[in-house]
């Protein structure tokens, strides 16, 4: 169990900036994010994209900001945990108790829900009882590559992800297969190339036009069964399968909390960004109050508030003081600034 002073859903830009306002008060925090790296949706939707309203930054993209938070909440060395969703929020007296779908648990006086439109979660293939592959050889992510090692990997998807691990992973697996539903692949063309290069080394085979029809074995998958636009259809032997069919967006676990919702976001006060219950606060594209903007610069102005409330439940025994970052020898010191 982790003791921590706030405990934020989500490492979007909105959660991201809520750790730095935590930080310069003093309190430190554990993120916790279903994808595999920060910036929410400016990283997983549009990082290339110009943005044009930062306040003082006249134009970044989706990634550079994401950077450029994950620069700024360096001094305080702050938890990030991916590839793990928050699935359980219960009340522990003054404290709430956190559960991830990893099974790892936080206790904690203040919970930030930064969680966007939800959590990033993977479509599946369309196959009858694929779940149960789940816990076994079916993945929708690469958390350790060293699990496809000597392994023959079948990957599905013609993205990015499909084709960075496609070549990544014919490294150390046995045998890749890469099977597309299309002939073209939307993929970095330098990826393309090099995953094409790999199967003329025969370390990779390359299926396009063909969609997956049946998943084979008992608890884990020993055969596939696709089939190709023109109705063939082929039985490949595999140790594994990693399907990249894209992600989708869902309210998920959030819509049992008990929190009040209006229409799939959490209501809270615009005082402090507090929901209906005490300690859990929603700040960004998550949270919903009369006059509501989802803008990133309206999510740091909640973080920024919510953050004075986090302090106060997470140090009640000491006073709350404002102060600017230019002027505060505290936050100077949290920061890791020299002051001559
Ligand atoms: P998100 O960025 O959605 O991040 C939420 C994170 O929470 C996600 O990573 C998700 O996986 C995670 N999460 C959710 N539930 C859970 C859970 N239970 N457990 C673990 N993790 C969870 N805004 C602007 O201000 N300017 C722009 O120019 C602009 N352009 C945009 C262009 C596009 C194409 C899109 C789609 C949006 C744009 N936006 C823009 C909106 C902006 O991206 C959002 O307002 C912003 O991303 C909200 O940040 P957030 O941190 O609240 O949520």
């Amino acid at each position: 169990m982790i003791k921590t002073d706030a405990v934020i859903v989500g490492a979007g830009p909105v959660g991201l900036f809520a750790v730095f306002e935590l930080g310069i008060l003093g309190l430190n925090a554990h993120v916790i994010d279903n994808l595999d790296k920060a910036g929410g949706q400016c990283i997983e939707l549009y990082p290339d994209k110009p943005i044009y309203d930062i306040p003082a930054v006249p134009e970044c993209t989706g990634e550079s900001l994401t950077q450029n938070l994950l620069k700024q909440i360096k001094p305080f060395k702050t938890n990030l945990h991916f590839n793990q969703r928050v699935e359980k929020l219960e009340k522990d007296n003054d404290n709430w108790l956190v559960t991830t779908s990893d099974k790892h648990k936080f206790q904690t006086p203040n919970i930030i829900i930064a969680a966007g439109v939800g959590s990033f979660e993977p479509r599946k293939p369309p196959i009858k009882n694929i779940e149960r592959f789940e816990k076994t050889n079916l993945f929708y992510a690469v958390k350790d590559k060293n699990k496809f090692k000597d392994q023959t990997v079948c990957i599905f998807g013609g993205g990015d992800s499909a084709l960075d691990w496609t070549v990544e992973l014919s490294k150390i697996a046995k045998k890749i297969i890469l099977i597309h539903r299309r002939d073209e692949f939307r993929a970095a063309q330098h990826t393309v190339s090099l995953a094409k290069d790999l199967e003329k080394k025969g370390k990779v085979e390359i299926l396009t036009s063909y969609q997956p029809l049946d998943f084979k074995g008992d608890k884990e998958i020993n055969q596939i069964l696709i089939k190709h636009d023109n109705g063939d259809q082929k039985e490949l032997k595999v140790d594994c399968v990693l399907a990249f069919f894209g992600l989708k967006m869902e309210l998920g676990p959030i819509a049992n909390w008990g929190l009040d919702l209006e229409s799939k976001s959490l209501k809270v006060n615009t005082i402090n960004f507090e929901t209906n219950e005490k300690g859990i606060f929603a700040i960004g594209d998550i949270c919903t109050y009369p006059g509501k903007l989802k803008l990133i610069l309206s999510g740091f102005h909640e973080g920024a508030l919510c953050a004075q409330e986090c302090f106060k439940r997470a140090r009640p025994d000491e006073k709350y003081v404002f102060r600017f970052t230019t002027s505060s020898s505290d936050i100077h010191k949290r920061l890791g600034v020299k002051n001559d």
